[in-house]
């Protein structure tokens, strides 16, 4: 029982070394969060060291009485979350992360090579939800086991196009049909999916990872009442450690659960799930609801500011906790644009915009809040970090006038650049 730092110097040393980053960066991912003390202590536990393959009261190996109640609780405190009836809706707790879990539900759902249609990746969609290359190179499992045909958002608008995406679906005849994503900065409208779903007689699945947070706390409109199952992550705006859950009505209870075990996963990561029991009391909290409305609230100040600046914004503003910040009319890759951030502390990441073709070199950038205010950031903070966006968007546009298209000549010159420095200084 010797502490870490004497065990083991590197790993305690690497540790050391995160913090310090998360300390000082600005931590812009809108995928990120701080999780609670409380949340790291359950995820050190020694819930750890125990094997609980099944489900509470039908396990495969001995000594699961405490692990039973664990689950019990964390699944009571689910539903209570986000205020479902335990007469109509299950919920697993045991997926691994959001990947697991999604792929669970089309294992539950679907038969291999079943057709289903989510939101295409350069619109914002995840690569869960079915995607494939422009040169038609099947890249996630969904789209290696399952047909997928993805519908996209206007190009123009930068919404989602509801009417193409109803003849899409009367002609593709999917059996499930999917709604949230990882980079749309809309509400969904959920009652035009449903009825898309009815009109093909498709399953409708909600895959609410990236504002699951919002959706606890009342501030996004709950896709529980249209949707057959929603999934989330519960590590990004719901603000707790890294796994899945899936929720869903009671009629597909137990092909779910079969799906999960064993059918997708084998023992569940109890400390991650003792862990995520203390998330979700603390997502039941007035302090939680509060912290969301700031997230949304930083949002659309974030935005306001770029807007003031003479930026573009995909869909010209935010409902919810990201921004997606559309760099083509500056003529500045999101790629060069990532670069120049994470050499001066920022931490964002490159991402397609409306109408973009490439994933490598896409058009923009994708900004959240959820991780600086749960650092207590307020709307003037995040007025500033606009303005440091705004220079270190004019820093990288000067750099490129040097150096040129190429992204390794860019790379270079950053380095020793004074104006990258600086930036830097005032970001710490
Ligand atoms: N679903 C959505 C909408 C996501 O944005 C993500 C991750 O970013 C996932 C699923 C996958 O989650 P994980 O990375 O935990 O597998």
């Amino acid at each position: 029982n010797r502490p870490l730092a004497e065990v083991d110097p590197e790993v305690s040393a690497l540790i050391a070394k995160e913090k310090q980053r998360q300390v000082y960066g600005l931590e812009l991912i809108a995928s990120e969060n701080f999780t609670s003390r409380a949340v790291m202590d359950a995820l050190g536990s020694c819930f750890t060291n125990k094997y609980s393959e099944g489900y509470p009261g039908r396990r495969y190996y001995g000594g699961t009485e405490v692990v039973d109640e664990l689950e019990r609780l964390v699944q009571q405190r689910a539903l209570e979350l986000f205020g479902l009836d335990a007469a109509q809706w299950a919920v697993n707790v045991q997926p691994y992360s959001g990947t697991p879990a999604n792929f669970a539900v089309y294992t539950a759902l679907l038969k291999p090579h079943d057709r289903l249609m989510g939101l295409g990746l350069s619109s914002g969609g995840h690569l869960t939800h079915g995607f494939y290359t422009a040169k038609g190179k099947r890249v996630s499992a969904t789209s290696i086991y399952f047909e997928s045909l993805p519908y996209q958002v206007d190009p123009h608008t930068g919404y989602v196009d509801y009417d193409r995406l109803e003849q899409l679906a009367l002609l593709y005849r999917p059996r499930l049909l999917l709604c949230g994503a990882s980079a749309y900065p809309r509400e969904w409208d959920y009652a035009r999916m449903r009825s898309i779903a009815d009109a093909v007689g498709a399953r409708l699945m909600c895959d609410m990872a990236h504002y699951s947070g919002m959706v606890a706390a009342g501030e996004l409109a709950s896709p529980f009442p249209y949707c057959d199952v929603v999934t989330t992550t519960t590590h990004k705006s719901l603000r707790g450690p890294r796994q899945g859950v899936i929720f869903c009505r009671r009629e597909h209870e137990q092909e779910v659960n079969e799906a999960v075990f064993p059918g997708c996963q084998g023992g569940p990561h109890n400390a991650t799930m003792a862990a995520l029991g203390v998330a979700l009391r603390e997502a039941a909290t007035p302090e939680f609801r509060a912290y969301q409305k700031q997230v949304r609230a930083n949002a659309r100040a974030l935005a306001a500011a770029l807007l003031q600046r003479g930026y573009t914004l995909v869909t010209g503003g935010t409902d919810t906790h990201l921004v997606m910040w559309d760099l083509r009319p500056q003529g500045l890759g999101g790629n060069k644009m990532q670069k120049l951030c994470d050499a001066c502390d920022i931490t964002l990441n490159m991402n397609a915009v409306a109408g973009d073709t490439s994933a490598l070199n896409p058009g923009g950038v994708r900004i959240g809040t959820p991780a600086l205010t749960s650092r207590g950031f307020v709307e003037g903070d995040f007025e500033q970090v606009a303005e440091l966006l705004h220079r270190a968007a004019q820093v990288a546009l000067q750099i490129q006038d040097r150096t040129g298209k190429k992204l390794a000549d860019f790379e270079k010159a950053l380095p020793g650049n004074a104006a990258v420095q600086q930036l830097r200084d005032d970001v710490h």
